[in-house]
């Protein structure tokens, strides 16, 4: 099998050795990858794939899905099938984006427990996060409040543990998708047999493809940037961390 993403079920891999499994040009798919593809809301890592037999350097400069398949963009041609390549993910910003990922899921938990609301959409960054939520108050203080209480789960240290639910029996359970309208059958590919599930244990639990860290005191504290009214139940809240 190609394109094996390593990234669902190890998001600590920083390096590892492979093999090119199509190579067009500087796009190039690997027999395994733990290079995250832009989705749900979580950028791309970058980071280089050295040749082994040379040590040529190439830099991955984007990783996307295309076709079922995890494909990376180099910035130099010159790869081929079948050579070996010694990959490396930089890892400041991958860990960084996990901690972020994570952060917007505690507050997305609390929220959605106080209030009901869920995710209209995301997007993270290294430095900046947001998420978009079908509230029906604006209310500053109270976003506050419920970042006050994401840190107070944060200190609390819970546990986060994936784990993978046959297709039919994921899609029954409604409360495990936590994107606002979006039918979880039109979401997944029919070549997805298990959903994978990413359950901060005791606040919230979802369907999820994304990297996280593996306790939530890696996260630090989440910071409040700015709240804004995006129109009818759609607040935005930008937040940071430290
Ligand atoms: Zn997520």
């Amino acid at each position: 099998m190609t394109g094996d993403a390593l990234y669902l079920d190890d998001s600590y891999m920083k390096e590892w050795e492979t093999e090119v499994a199509k190579a067009d040009k500087k796009f190039i798919v690997l027999d395994k990858t733990a290079f995250y593809p832009k989705s749900g809301g979580q950028p791309w890592d970058t980071g280089e794939m050295v040749r082994v037999s040379d040590g040529m350097v190439f830099k991955v400069v984007f990783v996307g899905k295309f076709g079922g398949n995890i494909s990376h963009e180099v910035d130099n041609e010159g790869l081929k099938e079948g050579e070996k390549v010694k990959c490396r993910i930089d890892w400041d910003r991958r860990y960084r984006l996990m901690r972020m990922h994570t952060a917007a899921h505690v507050l997305s938990g609390v929220i959605e427990n106080e209030t009901g609301a869920l995710i209209t959409g995301n997007q993270l960054g290294t430095d900046h996060s947001r998420v978009d939520l079908n509230l029906e108050d604006f209310d500053k203080e109270k976003l506050i409040e419920y970042i006050k209480m994401s840190n107070d789960f944060i200190k609390k240290d819970l546990p986060i543990k994936v784990s993978y639910v046959p297709r039919e029996e994921a899609i029954k359970d409604k409360s495990l998708f936590k994107l606002a309208g979006v039918d979880p059958e039109s979401m997944l590919p029919p070549s997805v047999k298990n959903i994978r599930i990413v359950d901060i244990v005791g606040l919230i639990k979802e369907a999820d493809g994304g990297t996280h860290v593996k306790s939530l005191k890696e996260i630090g504290e989440i910071k409040f940037e700015r709240a804004e009214n995006k129109g009818k139940n759609n607040r935005r809240v930008y937040f940071t961390l430290q």
